[in-house]
Order: C-alpha cells, then sequence, then structure tokens
C-alpha cells in the first residue's frame, strides 16, 4: 500500500507539500495528492529531510565506558589502553546486543546509514564475525558498512597485518588504517600502501583513522592523498579526524588543501571525541584539536560528520544522535553564520551520500528512496536550535521509528517497542562478566 505525507515542509521548497512514498521510495511530491485508498500521515508542516548518516562509528565498543578501567586522563592513548583491556573480555553475543541497542537508538535518532569501524586485533576476530553478523541482521533499520580497522596498528606486531587481511577476506566493506599509531613515521607511511594495496586487491574502498593528534608533525593525510592519487582511488578514501591539521601552519595547509581536492578525498571529523580528546597536552589556551572544517568546505573538499564513540573508553557520553555532533561541529568550527546554519546539516545528510556514493538514491526528490526523518520544526536552524524531536523516520518506506506524545518507539520484529534509552549496562568483576539491562 502506497503511503502519503501531507503538509510537509522541504528544503528550498516554499509552503506546505505531500509526498506519496510508493514501494520503497518517493514516487510523487505535490500539493494536494488525491488517494483515498492510501494511508495518511499528517505532518503538519514538520520538516521533512533525507535521513541522517553516520560516517564514523565504533559499535564495537559502545556502552563500554566503565566496564574495566576508567579512562581518567581523558587522552586518546589512554582510552586505547583501556580499550584494549575491554575487548578481551567482550564475547561475541554480548558485542552484537550492544551494537543491536545502539543501532536502535540512532534510528530513533534519525539516522539509517552508517560506517562502523570493528577493530582487528583480537587473534579471533570475533569482534569483525560480530559487526558483519550486526550488519546482516539489522538491515530492515539500517544500512551498514563495516571496515576492518587495526586498532593496533598494521606494523607494530607480526599478528596485526593478517589479521587486517583475514577481516577483509571475511567480508568487511573497507580496510582501515591508522598511521600515526604506528612505532615509527616511516612504518605509517608503509602503512598507508600496504592499506591501500589490500584495497586493491580486494576491491574495497580506504577509510582511515589519520592524524588523530594534536601533533603538528603528524602529516599521514599528505601521504594518504598521494597514495589516492596515484592508485586511482579519487572519491574512494575517507579520512577521520584529521584532528593534527588544526595545529599545521597555514602554509602546509594551504598546500594541502590543493592535494585533497585532487585525491577527492573526504574529511570526516568526530567533533564530540576530538573537543574531548584532544587538546589534552596544552595548559592555556587550549586548542579547540577540531580539524578545519569551514576551510575545507569553502575549498570545495568534501566533509562529513561522525559521532564516533556512545560511552566508549574514549568518550563518556553519547546518544547515537547526529544532531549532536553537527550541534557541536558549529560552534567549534565557526559555523554559525545564518547560510552555514542553513547548510550544515549537509554534513550529516548529502555530503555523507556523497562519501559514500549513494547520492543517486539520497534526498527528498522523486526517484529517491523513501529514507526520511520528520523533525518537530519548521525549518534547519529551527531544528538545531531546539534540537528538534525526531518524530517519524522512515528507511525504505516504512516507519521504523517514531516518537510522539514523549514516547520514543523503534520497529522491531515487525513490530513497535517502546525506547527507554537506558545504557545497555554491562559489568565486570574479577575477569568474570555480568550482563544486565541497566536499571537504574
Ligand atoms: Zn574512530
Amino acid at each position: 500500500m502506497d503511503m502519503i505525507l501531507r503538509n510537509a515542509r522541504i528544503h528550498s521548497r516554499e509552503g506546505l507539500w505531500d509526498i506519496r512514498i510508493s514501494d520503497g521510495r518517493i514516487a510523487k511530491i505535490s500539493k494536494g495528492l488525491r488517494g483515498t485508498h492510501d494511508e495518511t500521515l499528517d505532518l503538519k508542516g514538520r520538516l521533512v529531510m533525507p535521513s541522517f548518516i553516520d560516517m564514523h562509528v565504533h559499535l564495537d565498543s559502545v556502552f563500554t565506558s566503565g566496564y574495566s578501567e576508567l579512562n581518567t586522563s581523558g587522552t586518546l592513548l589512554e582510552g586505547i589502553t583501556v580499550w584494549g583491556d575491554t575487548r578481551r573480555k567482550l564475547t561475541s553475543d554480548l558485542i552484537r546486543r550492544k551494537a543491536g541497542e545502539a543501532l536502535k537508538w540512532m534510528v530513533s535518532n534519525g539516522t539509517t546509514r552508517l560506517r562502523t569501524h570493528a577493530d582487528t586485533s583480537e587473534p579471533d576476530l570475533r569482534i569483525v564475525k560480530a559487526l558483519l553478523d550486526v550488519r546482516e541482521g539489522f538491515r530492515h533499520l539500517m544500512d551498514i558498512e563495516v571496515t576492518a580497522f587495526p586498532q593496533d596498528g598494521i606494523l607494530t606486531a607480526d599478528r596485526c597485518l593478517p589479521q587486517l587481511e583475514k577481516a577483509v577476506e571475511m567480508g568487511a566493506d573497507n580496510v582501515g588504517l591508522i598511521p600515526h599509531n604506528e612505532y615509527t613515521r616511516e612504518d605509517g607511511v608503509r602503512s598507508v600502501k600496504i592499506a591501500f594495496e589490500i584495497a586493491e586487491e580486494n576491491d574495497k574502498k580506504v577509510d582511515g583513522h589519520i592524524d588523530e593528534t594534536d601533533d603538528p608533525h603528524s602529516r599521514f593525510l599528505e601521504v594518504v592523498a598521494a597514495e589516492t592519487i596515484r592508485r586511482g582511488f579519487q572519491g574512494r578514501v575517507t579520512a577521520g579526524h584529521t584532528t593534527a591539521m588544526h595545529s599545521y601552519d597555514n602554509a602546509y595547509a594551504f598546500k594541502l588543501f590543493q592535494l585533497l581536492k585532487k585525491a577527492q578525498l573526504t574529511i570526516v571529523p568526530n567533533p564530540l571525541t576530538n573537543i574531548h580528546v584532544q587538546g589534552r597536552f596544552d595548559t592555556y589556551p587550549k586548542r579547540r584539536g577540531m580539524t578545519r572544517v569551514k576551510e575545507l568546505l569553502e575549498s570545495g573538499i568534501n566533509v562529513a560528520l561522525g559521532h564516533d564513540c556512545i560511552m566508549d573508553p574514549w568518550y563518556p557520553l553519547g546518544m547515537g544522535d547526529m544532531m549532536q555532533p553537527l550541534f557541536m561541529a558549529v560552534h567549534i568550527g565557526h559555523m554559525m553564520g545564518h547560510q552555514d546554519l542553513v547548510t550544515a546539516f549537509d554534513l550529516i545528510t548529502h555530503n555523507s551520500a556523497k562519501a559514500l556514493g549513494v547520492s543517486d538514491q539520497y534526498g527528498v526528490e522523486e526517484g529517491k528512496l523513501a529514507d526520511l526523518v520528520v523533525l518537530d520544526a519548521r525549518n534547519e536552524i529551527e531544528a538545531l536550535a531546539k534540537q528538534a524531536t525526531r518524530t517519524y523516520v522512515f528507511k525504505g518506506g516504512v516507519l521504523v521509528a517514531r516518537n510522539t506524545e514523549g514516547v520514543r518507539e523503534v520497529r522491531t520484529n515487525g513490530r513497535f517497542e517502546e525506547l527507554d534509552c537506558l545504557p545497555l549496562e554491562i559489568t565486570s568483576k574479577g575477569g568474570e562478566k555480568e550482563e544486565k539491562m541497566g536499571q537504574i
């Protein structure tokens, strides 16, 4: 049966519109659509946008803050150490359950497409296997790409490279890398080349953690861009974080931008984590540590945001709501001019679709997939200002989440289930695991 969304506001269109959804797609956008046999939903002038995309999230670590040790310094490096201990204790089943819970939160917040990192550092690769299972098991709620992510680096131990290769063989969509985490600059450069080799051999895309540091001498982004150009990978490479760019001198940044443009790289800042984890070695003034979003955009370089973490060893907060990193980004990046705010949502919608190569089926236009979010606001600025309720969320034309009268519901197993948004609480005592649903 078709569905008609009545009285919708749509970006850059005057007045209120009706949207007919048929076979999972937007069949027609018009005023006063007829269709007596169709199911109708009156949006009462609410804003309809394409549903959000999260370009960078670690579904394997969600809800693990405090599972082993707490990250007391707030630094990235302590987070990595704590995670190294935490991940050893996580069973496949627990990873799947945690990720599933996080996905429901994300859907209820308007996201229906994401890219997750799966840590390849455990010898049995159970984290990768678990997230590949999640990718298949939650297709009704979320389109997921899995990046095989060598958290410990590619060259820091003999096991790292074969495990990364195995993860790609198992079916990961993208090859990850973390050159600034290798032992030396030379190893970092080598790791970039290796990641591209694996991607080329297996026809995968490249999705790196690049220069996530305040160190202005961390310059692996230029290596990634050069490798992209040499191998003809333009449009198939994303670089996450790139926080060191915040600390580059302007002359170097200018040169780098030309290279990024040529390589058609997408830069993926993660503002929530970046503002929390960077600047930790500064006294005053303290650097913000977010990459140069405004300047990159002005130079015609694609930028799309990630949430990165939800209550894990790196970032103890987070609701899986892409409007939070967006809200943070416009503040840190001085992007509060009127036009900046009107187009800010591109950072979690169209720019991300471009990076994922799905622009041809994405957007509030006839013929596109009916992946939509209805916000309780009249325009983008109002939506961002009041962090508007996501009243309805559609994926492939199916209503998958709704939030009416303060009750948040997500469709699971064909019916709506109330979502209480209590974090999946997991505790560990003396190496023994106890798991329970959070009852605070
Ligand atoms: Zn990350």
